[in-house]
């Protein structure tokens, strides 16, 4: 039977998440008359959260687009910054523990999820907390219930963090949230902590704050340097943080 085909082009950012003969120029993609188009490039492979403006010879359409025979569609990716419908805040799967820490470090609000809850618990925790969910899983970006989601480009967490500052410009605040446990810090005075610390740490550093919800007590050590580094890298990505903390 001839069944109705479109011409599907996706952005080349996209080309990641279509095999090989649905990139470019263009793929022609038989359809049913009855699945939107939506879901369409989902069952390609690229999941609705990475996709930006979808076109329908040339003009834009929405997701749930019924695709006719003939069509020329464009698939874009989302633009960056990508505006949000609430406040940047995140949750990340289990393999994103130092993207996790990262974010913390810069003041985001991570949530992260130290064990495998699977992906329906992740997904009800993102819509219940209003939090965009990252991952490199793309079943788990196809689910209905997250709030917002995102696909981590990369496995290496420099290019980790890149990716998704420049994708939400989340608001930056350095040194102001626990990289343990995603709390917020207080100003602390050595007196206070001095049980907590190590006899090497107490004569050399100054402690600087702790954590209101564990505890953790942050002081100016080893490690400093390099967090520093990371620090004032993600400062040159987002120009209005850096002002607003100087
Ligand atoms: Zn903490």
């Amino acid at each position: 039977m001839d069944r109705p085909e479109i011409d599907l082009e996706f952005d080349p950012e996209l080309h990641v998440f279509v095999p090989a003969a649905r990139r470019a120029p263009r793929a022609r993609v038989a359809v049913d008359g009855v699945s939107s188009l939506g879901h369409v490039v989902e069952s390609l492979g690229c999941p609705l959260t990475e996709v930006g403006e979808l076109l329908v010879d040339g003009a834009v359409v929405r997701a749930a687009h019924v695709p006719a025979r003939g069509e020329q569609v464009t698939v874009r990716a989302v633009t960056r910054p990508q505006a949000l419908p609430g406040p940047a805040r995140f949750l990340l799967d289990v393999h994103l523990g130092t993207l996790a820490r990262r974010l913390r470090l810069l003041g985001v609000d991570a949530a992260y999820e130290n064990l495998d809850i699977g992906d329906a618990a992740l997904s009800a925790r993102s819509a219940a907390e209003q939090r965009v969910m990252l991952s490199r899983d793309r079943g788990l970006l196809h689910r209905r219930e997250l709030w917002a989601g995102a696909y981590v480009y990369s496995h290496r967490p420099d290019e980790q963090l890149r990716d998704v500052l420049t994708r939400f410009a989340p608001p930056l605040a350095p040194w102001t949230r626990c990289t343990a446990c995603n709390g917020l810090l207080r100003a602390a005075d050595k007196a206070a902590v001095q049980q907590k610390l190590a006899d090497g740490t107490e004569r050399s550093y100054d402690v600087f704050a702790q954590c209101a919800d564990c505890g953790q007590v942050y002081w100016r050590g080893a490690h400093h340097a390099r967090l520093e580094e990371i620090v004032t890298q993600a400062l040159t990505l987002s120009p209005q943080s850096a002002a607003g903390s100087a």
